[in-house]
C-alpha cells in the first residue's frame, strides 16, 4: 500500500522534551500550593498513567497536593496552573523554522499529517494556537483519546481522523513510551528520529537525525 500520511510524535520529535525545565516548574508549583518541591516532582512523575489519560490539569494539582497533605485554595491552584500553562506554551513555541519547513514540504508533497502525543491536559488546550497546529490535519492527545501510546487505539484514532488506514502511514518519533513498537504493531512504517534525544537506541529500524533528512527520505 502506498503511504500517504505521516504521523508524528510531539515532544523530542517536533519540539524539545525539556525535562529539566519541566521539573523546575513543578518545583515552583509545589511552592505555590505549599508542599515539598522534591516530593511534588516525585509524585508527579509517579502519577503519569493517570495524568496521561484521566486527570485534568487542575485535578492533577489538587490530587497531588492532597497526597502530600495539602489542601490548596482555588486561588493557589489557579496560580500553579498558570505556571504549568506558561511552560506548556513556551515548549510548544520552541519549534525551529527547519521543522516547520519540513512539515510544509511534506504537505506540499501530498502527505496528510497527524500528531499523536502522550501528554497532560494542558497541551491539548494550548495546541490550537501554535504554529504547529495549522500544519496538521489532525492531532490526538492522550487525555482526549482516553488512551496512550503504545496501545493501538490512539494510533488508530489518528489514522481514522485523517481517513488513512494505519498501513498507509509513516510514524515518526523519538521512541519514548515504546511508541515505535506500538506504531509498528498497528501496521505503520516506523522512522525513529534522534534530532533531540537518542531515546530508543536499540530500535532496529530506520532512523533520521533531523526532519530535513526525513523529507529527503519521504519525498
Ligand atoms: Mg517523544
Amino acid at each position: 500500500m502506498p503511504r500517504t500520511a505521516v504521523v508524528f510524535d510531539l515532544f523530542n520529535t517536533l519540539v524539545p522534551g525539556a525535562d529539566a525545565a519541566r521539573d523546575r516548574v513543578l518545583e515552583e508549583m509545589a511552592a505555590v500550593v505549599g508542599v515539598d518541591p522534591a516530593a511534588f516532582v516525585r509524585a508527579h512523575h509517579e502519577s503519569w498513567p493517570d495524568r496521561l489519560v484521566r486527570w485534568g490539569a487542575a485535578e492533577t494539582v489538587r490530587i497531588l497536593s492532597g497526597r502530600l497533605g495539602a489542601r490548596p485554595s482555588d486561588a493557589a491552584v489557579a496560580r500553579a496552573l498558570r505556571l504549568r500553562f506558561d511552560l506548556g506554551a513556551r515548549l510548544l513555541a520552541d519549534v525551529t523554522p527547519a521543522t516547520l519547513d519540513a512539515l510544509d514540504t511534506l504537505r506540499a508533497g501530498g502527505y496528510r499529517l497527524a500528531l499523536i502525543s502522550n501528554t497532560t491536559a494542558e497541551t491539548a488546550e494550548l495546541w490550537p494556537a501554535t504554529a504547529l497546529a495549522r500544519r496538521f490535519d489532525a492531532a490526538v492527545f492522550s487525555p482526549q483519546a482516553g488512551a496512550a501510546k503504545p496501545d493501538p487505539p490512539i494510533y488508530r484514532a489518528a489514522a481514522d481522523r485523517i481517513g488513512v488506514r494505519p498501513e498507509g502511514c509513516w510514524f515518526v518519533g523519538d521512541g519514548a513510551d515504546r511508541e515505535l513498537a506500538g506504531a509498528a504493531a498497528v501496521g505503520m512504517a516506523v522512522i525513529r528520529t534522534t534530532e533531540f534525544q537518542d531515546t530508543d537506541p536499540a530500535w532496529p529500524g530506520e532512523s533520521v537525525a533531523s526532519l530535513a533528512e526525513l523529507v529527503t527520505r519521504l519525498t
